[in-house]
């Protein structure tokens, strides 16, 4: 059978990287979380001193450093310049400036046309937020997650909890909230369900029910191949 690329986009916290983690192994597929890129450029600038405004400086910082995706035995690896940041680009500093990065047109080229080599053979899970609609857009499967604040916050607040890390909620929400204006309101590319999307809304349902959702539209697509 044909492999095929999946598309998953929403907004933070949307349940957009467990899912495509899971079907990633499912389907023997590799899995490509384009989040983690824009943030190793975040931790990059922030321990560089670079302006997260100043795009020219972000775009020669890019260039001049080396992002990787591994397949690590725990999940997925970031390197920059073969250096492990996994840890490093989840904390709260980078989380608070990567919609500010992630906002410069030089910035998107540049990690688009990474991303897209990535996608270029199919067999591709990849989640983020313009995927469906400049990534691949010719993804076979294309999914747009979505869930509501309270219950995004609520899922970031667990996962936190359960790495030790302490976070107020009420901040947690405001901090979504800042991020989802931010993506959806930037001129290049901003976050929006690509009109043959599927849309999804996560609001109450557990990973296993969404899962399935999804398996039945990639299966779907997958008699085509
Ligand atoms: O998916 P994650 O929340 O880790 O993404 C971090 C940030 O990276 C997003 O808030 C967004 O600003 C940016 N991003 C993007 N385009 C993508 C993936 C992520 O602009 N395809």
């Amino acid at each position: 059978m044909k492999k095929i690329s999946i598309a998953i986009d929403g907004p933070a916290s949307s349940g957009k990287s467990t899912l495509a983690k899971i079907l990633a192994k499912d389907y023997g597929y590799i899995y490509i979380d384009t989040g983690s890129m824009y943030r190793a450029l975040t931790y990059m600038a922030l321990k560089e001193k670079v302006d997260v405004n100043n795009e020219k400086d972000l775009d020669e910082l890019l260039k001049k450093i080396t992002i990787t995706l591994k397949q690590g035995k725990n999940g997925q690896q970031i390197l920059v310049n073969e250096q492990e940041v996994t840890d490093e680009i989840r904390i709260p500093d980078v989380t608070n400036n990567v919609s500010t990065v992630s906002a410069h047109k030089k910035v998107r080229v540049t990690m688009v046309k990474l991303q897209k080599s990535y996608g270029e053979h199919g067999g591709v899970v990849m989640d983020g937020r313009d995927i469906g609609t400049v990534v691949l857009p010719n993804a076979q499967v294309k999914i747009f997650l979505v869930a509501s604040v309270l219950e995004r916050a609520k899922r970031r607040f667990k996962e936190n909890q359960s790495k030790g890390i302490l976070t107020d909620f009420d901040t947690l929400k405001d901090e979504i909230k800042r991020r989802d204006f931010l993506d959806s309101n930037r001129k290049v590319s901003p976050l929006v369900q690509a009109k043959n999307a599927v849309l999804l809304d996560t609001t109450g349902l557990n990973i296993a029910e969404v899962v399935s959702e999804i398996k039945k539209i990639v299966n779907e697509k997958r008699k085509d191949f």
